[in-house]
């Protein structure tokens, strides 16, 4: 079958080749996928500008979702022909003490799709049916194939952040992530919601403005502190989220952030700091880090999905076949798509 895979180690090592079908075992279940979304984590891949590890050589792609086309024979609760959305955590010990209390994203010896397990840019995959979800009848695969990503600013800004309503919270980084942790934000009753981006991100500060971010900034054009002073009593803002995976943010949010405010972080950042971190301790800052989510998490984010809580029309700039992968990737690159969606094709 035809699979979209990371190769080599250089910049722009990535193209479709045939790669086995997958077997399955009695523990799990065949899933055909139907569409997976770019995540910048694979554009990272593709330019071999990421700092996390991965297999090579490795099929790309962690946020998918598809029909069950077979089940193992010890597996209940799925049969053929089931839509389902499938969580990032393909395997895991099922020993440790993250594993035994739920917190399987922590778990040490997880291997995540299209990173350290083969992903889903390609026709079939089989998962354990511990991390599938059913996809609510009203809700399209394009769409359940974002769970992933709202799944990621849920599980920051609901299951490890206070969000109290009326605050002020602004959010770095118009990417994926910022624009699903913009519209959680906004369900968790933030009071005024400023997004900053920079002159690539033009058209992404336009998306977030329709989803009903108070505030747009780019910050290469406008300095965000006076705003931000400006906003309220004028101490600054209750939380900082930082979606951008540039290690400086941190700085900024220092900042913004009002006493006894709170900064997560759900951007990555290899850069070295370079600064001092004394405004935290002066101001009594909370400084949050988050990553990836659980079970619970998927669900109530397939009910967002479900009862329309949650927008993806602005968020999909396009959906491309397999074959059409690079224009998915450059219309993401260039910030024209928050999100590109890939779909497979039913025999490739
Ligand atoms: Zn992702
Ligand atoms: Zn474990």
């Amino acid at each position: 079958m035809k699979a979209l895979v990371k190769y080599g180690r250089q910049n722009g090592d990535v193209e479709i080749q045939d790669i086995q079908e997958p077997t399955l075992g009695p523990n799990q279940v065949l899933m055909q996928v139907k569409a997976a979304g770019v995540c910048g984590s694979d554009l990272h891949m593709w330019r071999e500008s990421h700092s996390w590890e991965i297999k090579l050589p490795l099929v790309l792609g962690h946020e998918f979702c598809g029909v069950v086309l077979k089940v193992g024979q010890n597996v209940t609760g799925f049969q053929p022909g089931d839509r389902v959305a499938c969580e990032t955590a393909a395997t895991v010990c099922n020993q440790c003490v993250y594993c035994l209390s739920g917190n399987y994203n922590l778990c040490p010896h997880r291997l995540g799709y299209g990173a350290l397990a083969d992903g889903a840019f390609t026709r079939l995959v089989a998962a354990r049916p511990q991390i599938l979800h059913h996809i609510p009848d009203n809700v399209p695969f394009e769409h359940a194939a974002l769970t992933e990503p709202i799944c990621v600013a849920y599980n920051a800004l609901v299951e490890k952040t206070l969000i109290n309503p009326g605050d002020v919270v602004v959010i770095q980084g118009p990417g994926p992530i910022g624009i699903m942790a913009l519209q959680v934000a906004r369900l968790r009753g933030a009071g005024t919601l400023i997004m900053l981006g920079t002159n690539a991100d033009k058209e992404r500060l336009a998306v977030a403005a329709e989803l009903g971010a108070h505030h747009t900034v780019n910050i290469q054009e406008q300095d965000p502190v006076a705003l931000i002073k400006s906003l309220g009593d004028g101490f600054g803002a209750d939380l900082v989220v930082d979606c951008s995976g540039v290690s400086k943010a941190l700085q900024q949010s220092m900042e913004l952030v009002r006493p006894n405010g709170a900064i997560t972080k759900i951007g990555w950042g290899p850069q070295p700091l370079n600064y001092s971190l004394d405004p935290l301790v002066g101001k009594a800052v909370t400084l949050q880090g988050t990553f990836s989510h659980t079970f619970p998490t998927w669900e109530r984010v397939l009910r967002l999905l479900s009862t329309g809580q949650i927008n993806l029309k602005p968020v999909i700039g396009g959906v491309y076949p397999l074959a059409d992968w690079e224009n998915a990737f450059h219309a993401m690159e260039s910030g024209a798509n928050v999100k590109s969606v890939l779909i497979m094709d039913e025999k490739g």
